[in-house]
């Protein structure tokens, strides 16, 4: 970290808080450093407070683990869509992969990851517990899961499977109309609609 000793202190602090987002390097969080210091004090201020209020005004739903600033959030208290049937996914990204296909009425359950031994991500990491509760009461008559079909995703989808197994509930997974190896949250509407409508048993 030799080379942060360049820079004023404020600037070196800034620059190791944007190398700790996803994807961020050294270099790229310089450039960010530098576009914040030369950019207008009002849009300076807007982007820490954008920072500040999504922490404090945004949660996970107590029900599914959606980002929410209400909980439940719309879609579990939603009376108009199908609250027996839930979509499981890795990331609240995913939802709005699944909602753009206007296809479907279920809800969702977001797991926040999926299940990585080399990165040391087990079961107990994941927020399965609220999914198999919902299970073990009745709630649900169908879980889909749709987490991607990467090997991390394919993963996760067996060993939820095996999980609710026990339980007197359909299980399916998504056809894999979404590439081999890629996000679902990057899949077109046409593609995740397929995938939806062609998912199977498990
Ligand atoms: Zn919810």
């Amino acid at each position: 970290m030799a080379f942060l000793s360049r820079y004023a202190e404020p600037m070196a602090r800034l620059i190791e808080e944007l190398k700790k987002l996803p994807g961020v390097g050294t270099k790229s969080a310089q450039r960010y450093a530098f576009h914040i210091l030369r950019a207008s004090d009002e849009d300076a201020a807007a982007l820490a407070e954008a920072v500040r209020s999504l922490k404090a005004s945004l949660r996970l739903c107590s029900v599914c683990n959606n980002v929410t600033d209400i909980d439940p959030c719309l879609y579990c208290a939603s009376p108009t869509r199908n609250q027996r049937l839930v979509c499981v996914v890795e990331e609240p990204t995913s939802i709005a992969a699944i909602e753009r296909t206007g296809a479907y009425q279920g809800v969702y359950h977001v797991l926040h990851g999926t299940l990585s031994p080399l990165h040391g991500v087990g079961p107990e990491q994941l927020r399965a517990n609220g999914l198999t509760a919902r299970v073990e009461r009745g709630d649900v008559d169908e879980v889909i899961l749709a987490t991607s079909p990467t090997l991390e995703g394919e993963a996760t989808a067996n060993w939820l499977a095996t999980t609710l197994r026990s339980f007197s509930v359909k299980i399916t997974r998504i056809a894999t109309g979404v590439p081999a190896g890629s996000d679902i949250e990057y899949a077109d509407e046409v593609t995740m609609a397929r995938a939806l409508e062609g998912r199977r048993d498990v």
